[in-house]
């Protein structure tokens, strides 16, 4: 009977990968995991934002316990120039932590079957089935390859090498400040509340995560920052470039970011931040910036090889959805897959049709809610309506809110 379980090959041990494994494993499917970093994934992470359907299929698992290890904020704060509260939000948001959901996947795949430190570098496609091939010259052979090897994709590159991330205009300036490092004053008044302020075309918020021990602990959590500031192509080049004068492309490590850059981004905290927004940015030892893109994929199957999770889409950070995303976009390839059990070509043009309309939806709002910060660039009366309006109320409320304008709006009609 084993000899004729079908089998998938899943490019990218991270969330992606992960999900998709345990779903098709839940479909009787025999997976394999091939991540090219060698070791434990879990310190890549921070704090993410949560939506339903993410508990829903980390519980269609039996990891039901999620819930339970997650910060709920109640409140939205914003805060003017002098620290007073402008602006002021009741709207529930959950947040969880990176470690926290890769370390529930990963327990329930079996251990043999998760290869560390296996770069896969091109792909052979004959008889209705799919070969990988590894930098160490080894061979994999399955019915199905999934690509969730991220932003950069090898998969992606091979069969859709004109599509690649585009970058909005803007960077995020990100840090975490460990709760004990608060004033008495400053974490009464911040600390279990999401945070924002927003300077000229910019916008800054700030929430608790889980701290480093991943534990929902007073004391042991932390505070953790992003903030949006906009950077033409030459200005990005000059944040990636290090005090050798090297220029690192769209994205540097954080050691390797000037002292000058660190000085600066304190330095504009203090001035356009209220007082305890500017003294989380000044507590953070080194701050680190991600370039935001977009990137948008037009084909998700190649024969007998798709894309999901970030290999697919990304949409900004707005949204908050990278990984509730990634596990949808899994599960609808597994119902998929489990609707068509004898033909695979037509299971996964079902998920196609899916998965491209759901994750344009999802570029499409995050698109929309970065709008006003993409649009800093240009003069003002050459940007578009979204990238005039910012209504403060609005933005503090749709942060997080929804994964797409068509769930936003299915979800007000029907309250
Ligand atoms: C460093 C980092 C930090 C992040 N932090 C957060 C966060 O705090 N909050 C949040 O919401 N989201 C975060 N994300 C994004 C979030 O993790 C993703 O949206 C989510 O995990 C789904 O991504 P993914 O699994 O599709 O891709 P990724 O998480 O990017 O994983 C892709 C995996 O594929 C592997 N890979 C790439 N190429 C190959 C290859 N050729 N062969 C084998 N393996 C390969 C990579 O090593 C990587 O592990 C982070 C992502 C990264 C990379």
């Amino acid at each position: 009977m084993a000899a004729s379980r079908k089998r998938a090959l899943i490019i990218g041990g991270s969330l992606a990968g992960l999900f998709a494994a345990n779903l098709l494993r839940q479909q009787g499917w025999q997976i394999s995991i091939f991540e090219r970093t060698p070791g434990d994934l879990a310190s890549r992470g921070a704090g993410i934002g949560t939506y339903r359907q993410l508990f829903d299929i980390m519980a269609s698992l039996g990891i039901k316990d999620l819930e339970a290890k997650c910060i709920p904020l109640k409140r939205r704060l914003c805060f003017g120039l002098s620290g007073e509260v402008v602006h002021e939000v009741n709207q529930l948001h959950t947040m969880s932590a990176w470690a926290t959901i890769y370390h529930a996947l990963k327990e329930l795949v079996p251990a043999h079957e998760y290869h560390s430190g296996k770069q896969l570098v091109t792909i052979e496609q004959a008889d209705k089935h799919v070969t990988a091939i590894f930098s160490d010259g080894s061979r994999e052979t399955a019915d199905l390859l999934i690509g969730a090897d991220g932003l950069r994709s090898t998969v992606r590159q091979h069969y859709a090498p004109l599509i690649e991330p585009v970058y909005a205009g803007y960077v995020a300036w990100r840090g975490m400040v460990d709760e004990n490092d608060f004033s008495a004053q400053d974490h009464a008044q911040i600390f279990e509340n999401y945070a924002f302020g927003f300077p000229e075309g910019e916008q800054f918020l700030a929430y608790p995560v889980l701290g480093r021990t991943n534990e929902n602990i007073k004391g042991k959590r932390s505070y953790n920052f992003v903030w949006y500031r906009p950077a033409s192509d030459h200005e990005l080049k000059n944040l990636c470039t290090d005090e050798q004068g090297v220029c690192h492309g769209t994205a540097i490590a954080p050691p390797l970011i000037r002292k000058e850059l660190t000085l600066g981004i304190k330095a504009a905290a203090n001035k356009l931040l209220a007082p305890q927004l500017a003294r989380i940015v000044n507590q953070v030892p080194q701050p680190f910036f991600q370039a935001i893109n977009d990137l948008e994929s037009q084909s998700l199957v190649f024969g007998r090889v798709t894309l999901i999770g970030d290999a697919a889409f990304i949409a900004r950070p707005h949204v908050g959805g990278g990984i509730t995303k990634a596990a949808i976009d899994a599960q609808t390839l597994a119902q998929a897959l489990a609707a068509e059990p004898n033909n695979i070509d037509q299971a996964l043009i079902a998920f196609e049709a899916s998965a491209l309309h759901f994750g344009k939806g999802v570029v499409e709002r995050a698109r929309g809610l970065g709008a006003y910060l993409e649009g800093q660039h240009k003069p003002f009366e050459a940007r578009t309506p979204a990238q005039r309006s910012r209504d403060i109320r609005i933005v503090m409320q749709e942060q997080g809110a929804a994964l797409t304008n068509e769930s936003l709006q299915s979800s007000e009609a029907a309250h």
